[in-house]
Parts: structure tokens; sequence; C-alpha cells
């Protein structure tokens, strides 16, 4: 068994130093606060903080500043709300019973991060400032950090082109947000297995497109998916290949797992068209260790529906940062409706599910050294 090393705050610490702090001076009251953290909606209420960096072409990254949260100063001409470019994030920081906040990878963020901005013509945030930004804004609205298991400050790093400027080329002038947002668990009434609407006529990217990179247009694109889903009844929206149709890809904010009767699992590998979740990769290092083998390839609909069928795929689950672990009930589409062993949420499913919250809780042995504490 591998030692354990824990990251030392002190460097969190150091990084969340690099920003400067202006207190927002309307804070919300106790009250106000304890009301927002006890039960919030998902994505609906915000810190009293928010961090703010810029960057020039000229002169690089400014300052970092944690400040009141507010609305943004933007130009009707910001190159953003014409082009688009725009990258995003998304983590968590929990709450542990002895009232220290930690975060779960968020180095694996820092470095997507890099990657999305690459893809977009966006200008890359060092490892240390997309560190020291979560830290800070964390450290600062730490009572914000709900206290209830199983609930968060999600945090939501992004940034975006805000420079005047109508031509179409990389920006001279971006913006980079950090904000945070209370929220409870993602399925409000505990874990229920949800259905899947096979989505076959939009896809949300393709071969060479922005499949790989978070960014909001990767959303924008997947919508008109995920409204057919909720007109047949469906919770959530699986999209296959855009060249083929044929192969499954993933849902339109979380990756997919498959378990097979020997239990070993599947996932669809890095194609390009594939966001690489941190959940997704977490699952694959937590199910290796556990004994399970894990093969990413190219998964064919037609095989998982036939092998659903027969029993040969006796679990499939949903995974990302939000709601963690999610079983998945049932397939749909005009020409299937293939419902996946008795519907209900699998075991080893589960058990994944409950491993790594409990890693992220403090409750279980963090054997990979995933969690950061931030206070
Ligand atoms: C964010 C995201 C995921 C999940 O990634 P995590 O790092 O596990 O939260 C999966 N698919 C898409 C399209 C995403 O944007």
């Amino acid at each position: 068994m591998t030692e354990q090393t824990h990251h030392n705050p002190e460097v969190l610490n150091r990084l969340a130093s690099a920003f400067s702090v202006l207190p927002n001076p309307n804070k919300a009251t106790p009250e106000d606060r304890e009301s927002k953290t006890d039960k919030p909606a998902f994505g609906q209420v915000f810190s009293d903080s928010m961090v703010r960096m810029t960057w020039h072409k000229e002169s690089g990254w400014s300052h970092g500043q944690v400040e009141p949260y507010g609305p943004l100063h933007l130009d009707p001409a910001a190159a953003v709300l014409h082009y688009a470019q725009e990258v995003f994030e998304g983590l968590k920081a929990y709450h542990r019973e002895d009232g220290s906040i930690w975060l779960f990878r968020p180095d694996a963020n820092a470095e997507r991060f890099k990657e999305s901005a690459r893809r977009l013509s966006l200008p890359e945030l060092s490892t240390d400032d997309f560190l020291g930004a979560v830290a800070a804004l964390v450290q600062q609205d730490a009572q914000w950090v709900p206290t209830r298991r199983e609930y968060t400050l999600y945090l939501r790093p992004f940034m975006y082109a805000s420079e005047p400027f109508l031509g179409v080329r990389a920006p001279h002038q971006v913006d980079f947000c950090v904000i945070a947002s209370p929220s409870g668990p993602y399925f409000s009434g505990g874990v229920k297995p949800v259905s899947i609407w096979v989505e076959n006529r939009w896809f949300r990217t393709g071969p060479g497109g922005t499949g790989f990179a978070k960014c909001g247009g990767n959303y924008a694109a997947s919508l008109v998916g995920e409204n057919r889903g909720s007109e047949h009844g469906c919770e959530q929206v699986c999209f296959v290949d855009a060249a083929t149709g044929t192969y499954l890809e993933e849902l339109g904010g979380m990756n997919m797992f498959i378990v097979h009767r020997d239990g070993s699992l599947e996932t669809p590998s890095l194609t390009g068209t594939i966001l690489p979740g941190v959940t997704r990769r977490s699952l694959i290092q937590l199910a290796q260790d556990a004994g399970h083998e894990v093969r990413e390839s190219m998964i064919r609909l037609d095989d998982l529906l036939e092998d659903i069928r027969s029993g040969e795929v006796t679990e499939v689950f949903a995974c990302g940062t939000a709601a963690i672990v999610t079983p998945i009930k049932c397939f749909k589409s005009e020409a299937f409706d293939v419902t996946v062993a008795d519907g209900e949420s699998g075991s080893l499913t589960m058990q994944l599910r409950n491993q790594l919250l409990g890693i992220q809780l403090g409750e279980v042995t963090d054997l990979h050294n995933w969690m950061w504490k931030v206070c």
C-alpha cells in the first residue's frame, strides 16, 4: 500500500494570498445566508464574492482580486457575445464535520481549463492562478459552504473574450471570473435511476470540433436534443457520434459507464468528441483499485441495446461533478425502449458512488491524495 501524502494546505494558502480582497460592504446577513445555504436549488443562489482577473495581449494576466459579487460591465461589442469564445469549469468545495473545507482534484480542473482555452484560442491561465483564485474565493466566502451532508459550494470558474471588437480573431482582451453557488444534491429526493433519450438527429459536437473542451457552445448546441428528450418524457439525453451516428458518446454534461455481467466496466474512449471528466477518470481508478477490469472503447449503440436485452450488460450509469454518479434506468428513441436489468440502481453503481462521495466527504481513505484542504 502506498504511503499517504496530503497536499499541504500551505500551498493553497500561498497561492490564494496572491489575490487581493475587496470585501463586500453589502454582505448577506447571517440569517439571509443561512436560509440561502440551507436547501438551495442548483445554480440560483450566489455567495457574497467573486474573483476577477483580466488578460491583455501586451501585458498578460493582471493581478487577481476577490471582490463583491455583482453584474459585469460588458461592452455590447464584446467578442464573446458574438463569437462565443468562452470556456468554463465546475468543481465543489466540501465541508467536513471538523469545520475544515476541501476541494476534490482542483489541479485536474486547472489542467483541463488550459486545454479548453487552447481550443478556443483563449489565453491559458496558470495552474497556480486557477488554484489561487478558487482557494481565495472559498476562504473569503467560507461561511457559504453548506454544512448539511452532500451539500456543497459549487464553484464556477469561467473565461471569455471581453474585448469590444467585431472582427474575428483570437481576442486581445479576456476576463476570468470565479463565482460560487451553494448547492444541494443534484437530484433532490435521493439517487433515482434516470431515463435516457438517445438523440439521433442533433449532435453536440463532431470530429475536429470542440467536444473535448468545456465550452458554453457545446451546451448551446445540445439544447435542441435536450428538448427532444424531454418532449419524449426522458430526464437526460445521450448523444451519439456525429460521423456515423452509431457510437455512444456521453450525456449533455455527464460521461457514461457500462457494467458487464462479469463485473468489468466499459466507458466510451476519449476520441476528441467527449469531455474528459474528472469524475470519469476517478471512477476508472476506483474500479481498478477494487479489482474490476475497465475498458475504454468505442461502444456501438446497437451492441449496447442487444447486451442490455440479453443481460450481458447489468448496469449503466452517468457521472459528473454535479450529480457524482447517476444510475440509468432505460434508453429510448423513436425506434426502441429498453430497460436496464430491473430498472433499479445497480449495486456496483452505488458502491462506486458511495466510495467517491465518501472520499470527497473525508469518510473514506483518500489513497490517491485527491483532496486539497483549503481552510
Ligand atoms: C463537465 C462535463 C462532464 C463531467 O466532467 P466532470 O469533470 O466529471 O465534472 C461531462 N461531460 C460534459 C459535456 C461536461 O461539460
